[in-house]
Formats: structure tokens, sequence, C-alpha cells
């Protein structure tokens, strides 16, 4: 028997329908490009959103068919994302710092029909226009000034395609389970896959992510998403902070510019921030040189890659900001797990609070997770052992796009397999040790190359660490670890690895470090280290 409630279908065109009707007169404020500051209503970004779908009709879409954006966190980008998804279509977000070449991949896999572009990037796309020839148009986000010097082919400005449309439009009942966002994610090795979200799976994340224990957002938030559009949704921030009516300002173009976020941050008051350490690393850095304090926010969510713990000090001990170290990845929407108190936790010491953060946070309801060993055996909770995670929910990904199965990425019993390794403790909290490729075993025994790494990073000399297994003869791998230093500060290698003792298992510690001028990253800020393996090859380990 049913039960008899209505069947709405979950869309985020009614997050446009609720919150135009609640919180018209709540501001987004963005840098935009020439480094001004534009400001607005919720009320007239909705007329503008309308606006855009009336004319993307036009442009003779249909249901389900590829819009991509390539473009830095900006109103008109916002408004993009509800025009596109509400009005049936797919909103393909690029992110422009992949390579050329994979862009081109992902432009002609997703079949994107038109592509919305920053002006900034339009010497990017002239570019590459010949090997993405299916593409019908191009919509510079700007006004008719943007487009006099491109020579693109069928290239409208923003301004011009929304200028003479209605502010009404009729919302389509879609399907709920209707496509409505496709992500690429990119691995080190291999064609980027498409992740492809629907409207059922946005909605319930968004709902999971402005709960108290997840971010815990309202409408007395202001919300500063450093993390991009591009990159998962912003972490469903578009989604949660519009179904709550928070304040939302975006850095446009300025996302690595500490002086920028920084007076961001002060002059509109922003509460809440989100973003991978690498960001808030130019930010600390920006305050601590100027001598400045954060005095409006109060937290920060940060994720993507593992929060370092002098990070989490900082932003503590010197700016009173509690971190929330949080883990997802692009197959789940992106969110997986979010640190937040339990009952009883108030009162824990400094130092067994910033033991807790470091771990990735705990599970949030909507994904299951588990950790298995290396025969699918599901390990215990204990906070010692560690194995593949494994995850499963509404807003985890069933398959990547077009692949059919192919990339092997699910287990038979209809898990997802995260490729992190991980342990949980008795409380739920799951910290990762590594990514599953890079994995370090030592005499039969796992080292987490996260935990040295974070541990190095707490060293003054050290800007920025990475830890590789090199071939050993005796324990099969050991690990190296690879550092920069950091500007003004000096070291000796034995120095650096006297540091370790105490901090970490003694058969942890590196046998070598060896100082770069720069560790590679990937275009979402990770450190690549297949780039390192491959640098390192020769390594000959001092057994
Ligand atoms: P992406 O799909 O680009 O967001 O990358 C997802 C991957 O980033 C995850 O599978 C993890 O390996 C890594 N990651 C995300 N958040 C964290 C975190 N808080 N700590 C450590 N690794 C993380």
């Amino acid at each position: 028997m049913h039960g008899l409630m209505m069947d709405n279908p979950l869309l985020i065109s009614s997050i446009v329908e609720h919150a135009d009707i609640n919180f018209q007169d709540r501001e987004i404020v963005s840098v935009v490009g020439d480094g001004s500051l534009h400001r607005y209503t919720y009320g007239d970004c909705f007329k503008r959103v309308r606006k855009l779908a009336n004319a993307l009709a036009k442009l003779g879409l249909s249901e389900g068919d590829r819009v991509a954006t390539m473009a830095w966190n900006d109103y008109r980008h916002l408004e993009a994302y509800y025009a596109i998804g509400g009005a049936g279509y797919v909103c393909h977000t690029i992110n422009p710092r992949l390579f050329p070449e994979q862009i081109v991949f992902m432009i002609n896999h997703a079949e994107d029909k038109w592509i919305m572009i920053d002006p900034l990037f339009i010497p990017l796309i002239e570019k590459i226009a010949p090997q993405i020839s299916d593409v019908e148009g191009y919509i510079v986000m700007g006004d008719e000034d943007s487009i006099v010097n491109t020579n693109l082919d069928n290239v409208i400005s923003y301004e011009s395609l929304i200028k003479d449309e209605s502010e009404q439009f009729e919302w389509p009942l879609l399907d709920e389970r209707a496509a409505m966002g496709l992500c690429y994610t990119s691995g080190t090795t291999g064609d980027p896959k498409g992740v492809l979200y629907n409207h059922r799976a946005t909605i319930l994340h968004a709902y999971a992510l402005i709960a108290p224990d997840a971010m815990n957002l309202s409408n007395r938030d202001c919300i500063l998403p450093v993390v991009p559009l591009f990159h998962v949704n912003s972490w469903g921030s578009p989604y949660g902070a519009m179904i709550v009516g928070a304040k939302i300002v975006y850095p446009g173009p300025k996302m690595a510019d500490g002086e920028t976020l920084y007076n961001l941050m002060e002059e509109e008051k922003v509460s809440v921030s989100l973003g991978v350490p690498t960001v808030w690393l130019v930010l600390l850095q920006y305050a601590a040189e100027n001598n400045k304090k954060l005095n409006s926010l109060q937290r920060t969510i940060i994720g993507g890659a593992a929060v370092p713990e002098s990070m989490i000090r900082d932003f503590q001990d010197n700016h009173d900001v509690f971190v929330q170290h949080a883990w997802g990845m692009t197959e789940m929407s992106p969110l997986g797990t979010v640190m937040s108190l339990k009952h009883g936790m108030d009162q824990l010491s400094q130092d067994e609070m910033v033991n807790l953060q470091i771990k990735q946070g705990r599970g949030m309801f909507g994904v299951e997770m588990r950790i298995v060993d290396d025969n699918q055996k599901i390990l215990p909770w204990d906070g010692e052992a560690f194995g593949a995670l494994q995850v499963k929910g509404p807003w985890v990904c069933s398959d990547y796009f077009k692949l059919k199965g192919s990339a092997g990425a699910h287990t038979e019993d209809g898990w997802f397999d995260t490729g992190d390794v991980a342990k949980i403790d008795p409380q739920g909290y799951m910290q990762i040790t590594d990514r599953t490729k890079d994995v370090i075993k030592s005499g039969g025994e796992w080292i987490s190359s996260i935990e040295i790494e974070n541990t190095a990073i707490g060293h003054p000399a050290i800007a920025e660490a990475a830890v590789i297994g090199v071939a050993s003869e005796k324990w099969t791998e050991r690990p190296l670890l690879i550092a920069v230093k950091s500007k003004d500060q000096e070291a000796s290698k034995d120095e650096i690895l006297s540091f370790f003792k105490g901090k970490i298992a003694k058969w942890w510690i590196p046998d070598d470090v060896v100082f770069i001028e720069e560790i590679p990253h990937t275009a979402t800020g990770k450190i690549k280290k297949t780039a390192l393996r491959e640098q390192f090859s020769d390594y000959q380990s001092s057994e």
C-alpha cells in the first residue's frame, strides 16, 4: 500500500520558486572581471535566471541537451546553473585549468551544444574551437563589448542574449531523475570521466548539507564559496545557500588572492566559507604578513585534500575560526563526511579537538560507508584497521556518463569504490589515509602518506610536502619525503627527520628528504603523485 502523500518531484526550479518569494532582498555580491564588485538581490537574480531560461529555449535546445560553462564564481555563473538545469538541460561545468586536450575531450564526449564562457577564457576557447566543431555557438558572459575582439563563430554576449527576454518563465515539470548537471573528474590516468547529476540527488544533497551537523547553513549566514562552481557544483553551495536564503559572496577571478578574500570576508561580513586547503594557505599567509585578524568568519569548511593540523590551529588560535574538515568526491555530489561535534564533546581539550578535526568527519545521513580489506572483508570501525572506502547513497553516482559499467568502479553488491583508503573510529569519525594508488606498503604494512605529509607541514621550514613510496630491497617500499622549503627558512635533512620523532610511528618516518622548487599539482589543486613517482623513479633508497 502506498502512502497518501503528494508526489511533487524534487526539482532545482523549486528552489527558485521558494527563494524568490521568501528572500527577495537577500544580497549576492560578486567580484567581476575588472576587480570591481557587482551587487544585486535574489529577486534580481531570479528575474535574469528566467530571462536566460527563455533565451536558451529559443536556441533550439531540447530536454537533456548539454550546455557547458567555463567561468569563475560570480553571479552570471550562478544564473546559468539555475536556468540551464531548471529548464531541463544539463549544465556541464568545465574546469578551465585542465589541459586543452582534456577540455576538448570533455566537450566532445559531452556533446555540448552551447558553451557559456567568461571573457577571460575566450583565447583558450579560440585555440581549441577547430577541435570542437560540433558546438553550435558560444555565449560570452559579459556585455556587448566582451565579444568585439573574438573570432569565434556564432558568438553572442550574455547580456544581449537575455536583454529582451521575458522575466516570466514556466518551469517544466520534469522527472526528478532527469539529468541536470555534468562534471568530469580527471583522474591522473586515462580519459576524464563524466558524473551526471540529477535533480533528485541534488536536492537531497542540498537538504543534507544545510543540516546543523553538516554545514549548518541558515538565513542568517553569509557564505563565501571559494570552491569553484566548476568543481563538483561548488560542493552543492548554490543549492544549499539558496534554500535557506543565505547571503552569497563570490570572489570571481580573485579566488587565489589573499587580500581580496580577506577584504570580502571583512566587508561583507562572511560567516562561513568553503574551499580547498591551498586557498586557505594563501589567505592565512596574507593575514599573518599584514597582521590582520578575520573578525567575522566563524567557521570554514575545508575539503578536497587533507587539512594540515597547522592550518586548523592557525584558524583557531589566530582568528577564532572553527575548521570543519569535509570529505567527498565528484562522484558523490560531493559530500560524504563532515566534521561536527557529537554530544559531550564540548569539553574536549584543545589538542583532543584538533585530533578530531584532522579526521575527515563523520558520515551524513544519506551516505552509507564501509571499509574493506583486499578480499572485500568488512573491517571494524575501531580507528585502527584501514581499508578501501566504499559508499552508497542517493547522491552517489551509479555509473559514469556513457561508460556503461566499464569503469569498474562499483562492487557487485552495489557499492561505489571511492579509491580512498580510510580508517573509521568507534564514534564514526573517518580518516583518509591515502588514495588506493598512493598507498605505501612497507614490510607488508600500510603507511599513510597523508599523515606523514601533514606532520611535515607542521615544520616551519616546510611549505608543502608530498610523500611517495620508493622501491626498497628489504622492505619492498619505503616512504620518501619530497618538500618545498618555506620562504626565507632553512632546515637540514636531519632536523626535518628528527622532527617526526614521537609524532608518527617510528617505522613510518621517511628515510630521506628531497627538497624541490615546486610540487606538481592537478587542475583541482591536488598533488600529482604520478608525476612525482615518475620524477623519482630512479631514486635509490638508502636501506
Ligand atoms: P574530486 O572528485 O576531485 O573532488 O576528488 C575527490 C578525492 O579528493 C577523494 O577521493 C579524496 O582522495 C580526495 N579528498 C577529498 N576530500 C579530502 C579530504 N578532506 N582529505 C583527504 N582527501 C580528500
